[in-house]
Formats: structure tokens, C-alpha cells, sequence
């Protein structure tokens, strides 16, 4: 069964929040800064789904800050036996449930953890309101975010060889 085949809500509800969505109601400043952000790939977390990136804006900070994407449904999605992982792994990126969190302190504190913990994609919970540094809860996510989610295609690659890898480990560790 090809990708291409798959029509996106047979697998999932139309109200989950999608990266598409994530990536366009994203702030236009954030949009802007993400064009020059370095994307390093680390590894992905087979029991909580996350494919771990770290970003850095070499005309920022030049700091590295650490980058969630959760990918929900890739478990729902590892059913079909057919699939080669790297299309499960597109498609749980593309058409899935995706959850982000980077530990930035725009991010943190420019409204972006509330946003995204209100609406649904944020991985940790956030109630503290932003009300001096984005009273209108405008944008979505930081640069970081932003850049790993528009470069996350570019690792693809790695991303399937590390979930393989993780993968083998979880079930060599149910057999001992
Ligand atoms: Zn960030």
C-alpha cells in the first residue's frame, strides 16, 4: 500500500492538529527567523514517540535548545505490516497527531507553551496565561520548532533508522 493511496482520515479524526496548521499560523517574525536555524537530528524515543531534533540559530543566541516532535500515531500507523517504516514514519509526521515542545525561552514564555498546551499540541501543560508578553496569543510555536518541523522531511531517513534501532532494543529488553 502506497502513501499515496491512503486517503489521510482513515487513519485519523479531521480535528487533530496537523503540522501543516502548526507551520502556517505560526507568527511572522518566527516564520522569517526559522529560514536560518541549523537542524541536527539526535534520535527518536520509541515508548513516548518523540523524534528528539536540536536547533540553533546561528544569528541568535548560537545556543542549541532541545526539540520534541511527537508523532502519535506512528504506533496506530505500525500496525499496517505492508508499509515500509519510512512511510509510516511520513505519514505519522504529515497526517498525524503531532505534539511539540522546545525548551527555549520564547517558547516558554512568549505564549507559545500556553498556545500550544490550550490547542492541543503542546507535549507539556502550561495554564500561566501570557499576558504581558502575548496578550493575543498570536503565532504558534518558536523558530525552533517552526525550523524543525519544515526541515523534518530532509530526516527522514535517520529518523526511520533510529526508530528501527530503538525498536529492536524495546523488544530485546521484553525478552530478557
Ligand atoms: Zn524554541
Amino acid at each position: 500500500m502506497k502513501m499515496k493511496t491512503l486517503k489521510f482520515n482513515e487513519y485519523f479524526k479531521l480535528n487533530e492538529i496537523y503540522k501543516e496548521e502548526i507551520v502556517k499560523n505560526a507568527d511572522s517574525v518566527r516564520k522569517s527567523n526559522a529560514q536560518g536555524v541549523v537542524v541536527e537530528f539526535v534520535k527518536f524515543h520509541f515508548r513516548k514517540k518523540y523524534i528528539e531534533f536540536r536547533v540553533m540559530d546561528p544569528r541568535g543566541s548560537g545556543k542549541w535548545w532541545q526539540v520534541f516532535i511527537q508523532i502519535q500515531n506512528i504506533a496506530q500507523i505500525s500496525r499496517d505490516k505492508k508499509m515500509p517504516a519510512s512511510e509510516k514514519i511520513q505519514l505519522a509526521i504529515d497526517a498525524g497527531d503531532i505534539k511539540v515542545s522546545c525548551k527555549c525561552p520564547d517558547f516558554l514564555y512568549g505564549g507559545y507553551k500556553y498556545i500550544a498546551h490550550v490547542a492541543e499540541f503542546g507535549i507539556e501543560k502550561e495554564e500561566r496565561e501570557p499576558v504581558f508578553k502575548n496578550p493575543k496569543t498570536k503565532g504558534t510555536v518558536c523558530k525552533h520548532i517552526l525550523g524543525a518541523l519544515q526541515d523534518i522531511d530532509n530526516h527522514i531517513d535517520a529518523i526511520e533508522k533510529s526508530y528501527k534501532e530503538e525498536a529492536k532494543n524495546k523488544y530485546k529488553k521484553k525478552t530478557i
